[in-house]
């Protein structure tokens, strides 16, 4: 008997709706299961990014900067608003505006491509068998060659400050708050904690984060890059405070106290509001039937091998829910990688070129390895930066801050990696991955000509700096 598809993806993130139009265009038939609601019950699909977070994130880090310039920035260009108001709701109109027309241009995708998009819930009841549960009518079992599991992930709660929705946020709440907080409190100062943190410091919350590490972006980011990037939010009002252990958090009297403790003596800090952010966990709820066996690592990410196979025949799995890089891009690139390798072709991912960016102003980037990782590889290496103090763009764009930094092995000048704190870094990073991805020595973009004058020509001297041969800077002596 036929199946009612060749593929099921389940989850519409990036990593399913991308493996779903994948699967589309290479021939299969092919449905996509999402149970996503949003706050005013309207199901929609793009997961996590286009609901609740890359995409509203940014709207909000965009629209609060330009109201953080117009109030500070503007007067230096000699341009006079008088004042400069706020009207926080017409700011989340447009944020959640965006979203829509993103996760309606999903639906509009799956269609164009003849993936049927499927509003509800899915649940493995086999190889081969789905259930899938409707927001309205009956259940139905679906059967289909292979399944796609892209469930995604959630935020993690702390059992000391469990979320209430009201007072202790998590961080899709924190991106529909209604009015600006006086005093915020963020527990995590990693990726969510420096964005919504800055969005809301910039909007006048007083903003105290507490980072559990002694080190700031610590084991991800460069410690060189990360210490600027901390140097540049303490300038921005953000009080960062590291090696902070938080035992507890009620909420009394319409306000949250915060119980921590820092070098072992006890403090206690009280907040309108407090988010949340420290990590996000794979989210497998009602995914499978109880008595059908998937196999899941021991934090419960989905276990899959080299080619996203689960343990159970024909059914694959790949983003947030299989561990990794919890990001966007990752996923949607693990998700064409299984929808060719589900339509019997070669895949895979080059897991040493993922760009990683923080969206603050300024912003901080990075691709390959960190100087502290190569030291502890003992990898002999070359570096070569530039800061931004010096180039003419950033200095038009009154953001002469930060630098970039390109670090390369010291016998064949191959690049292993690029780190980048400074205006706009998300958009120059794209150039060090390319160059990354094709095996390029520092040489090669050192002899390739940028634009003048713009924010990359950092990093060419930063290029250039490699071999000790930077023109715009003083460079370190050649080794
Ligand atoms: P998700 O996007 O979580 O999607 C999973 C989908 O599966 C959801 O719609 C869920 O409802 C659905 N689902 C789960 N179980 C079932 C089921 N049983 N049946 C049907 N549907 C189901 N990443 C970046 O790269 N850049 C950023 O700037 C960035 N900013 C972020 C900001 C915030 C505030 C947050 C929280 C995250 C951010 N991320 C960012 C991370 C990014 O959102 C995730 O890495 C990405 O969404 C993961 O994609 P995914 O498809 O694996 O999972
Ligand atoms: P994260 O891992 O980036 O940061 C969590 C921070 O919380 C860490 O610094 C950790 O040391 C700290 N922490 C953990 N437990 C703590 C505790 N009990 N007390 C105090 N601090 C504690 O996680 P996140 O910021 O929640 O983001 C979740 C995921 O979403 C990340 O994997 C990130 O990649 C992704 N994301 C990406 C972007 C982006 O690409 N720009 C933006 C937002 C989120």
């Amino acid at each position: 008997m036929s199946k009612d598809y060749d593929v099921i993806v389940i989850g519409a993130g990036p990593a399913g709706y991308v493996a779903a139009i994948r699967c589309a265009q290479l021939g299969l038939k092919t449905a996509c299961i999402d149970k996503w609601l949003n706050r005013d019950d309207s199901a929609a699909f793009g997961g996590t990014c286009l609901n609740a977070g890359c995409i509203p994130s940014k709207a909000l880090l965009e629209s609060s900067e330009l109201y953080h310039r117009a109030q500070h920035e503007f007067s230096t260009h000699g341009i006079g608003t008088g004042e400069v108001t706020l009207d926080i709701a017409a700011m989340q109109k447009r944020k959640d505006g965006i979203s829509r027309q993103l996760t309606s241009g999903i639906a509009s995708l799956f269609k164009a491509n003849g993936v049927e998009g499927l509003h509800g819930a899915g649940c493995i009841v086999s190889t081969g068998e789905v259930e899938y549960t409707p927001r309205e009518g009956d259940v139905k079992t679906l059967s289909c060659e292979h399944i796609i599991i892209a469930s995604g992930s959630e935020p993690t709660q702390l059992p000391m400050a469990p979320f209430d929705g009201e007072y202790i946020l998590d961080s899709w709440d924190a991106l529909d708050l209604t009015e600006v907080p006086g005093r915020l409190g963020v527990i995590g100062a990693g990726v969510i904690g420096v964005e919504l943190g800055s969005v809301w410091s910039r909007l006048g919350s007083d903003v105290v984060l507490l980072e559990a590490m002694d080190g700031f972006l610590s084991g991800i980011a460069d410690g060189q890059i990360a210490k600027e990037a901390l140097r540049q939010y303490k300038k921005q009002k953000l009080d960062i405070r590291l090696g902070t252990r938080v035992k507890g958090a009620e909420v009394k009297d319409g306000k949250v106290e915060v119980t921590f403790t820092v070098k072992d003596e006890e403090q206690t800090e009280t907040f309108d509001k407090l988010i949340v952010a420290v990590g996000r966990r794979p989210h497998t709820d009602g995914l499978i039937k109880s008595d059908t066996s998937l196999e899941l690592d021991d934090k419960g990410y989905v276990a899959v091998d080299s080619s996203y196979r689960t343990n159970l025949p024909n059914v694959w799995a790949c983003g947030d829910c299989i561990g990794g890089l919890m990001l966007a891009h990752k996923g949607s690139e693990e998700g064409v990688a299984v929808a060719e390798i589900v339509a019997g072709h070669q895949a895979q991912v080059n897991y040493a070129t993922v760009p990683s960016v923080i969206y603050t102003m300024p912003e901080v980037a990075w691709v390959g390895q960190t100087e502290e990782a190569l030291k502890s590889a003992g990898v002999e290496y070359r570096s070569g930066s530039f800061p931004f103090s010096a180039n003419g763009r950033a200095k038009a764009l009154e953001q002469p801050v930060g630098l970039v930094k390109i670090l390369a092995d010291a016998q064949t000048d191959r690049i292993l990696g690029v780190h980048m704190v400074g205006p706009y870094v998300s958009e120059l990073l794209a150039e060090a991955v390319v160059a990354m991805e094709f095996g390029a020595s520092s040489e090669d973009l050192a002899l390739t000509m940028h634009a003048h004058p713009t924010l990359s020509e950092s990093v060419h001297e930063a290029a250039l700096a490699v071999d000790g041969r930077a023109i715009h800077a003083l460079n370190k002596k050649k080794r």
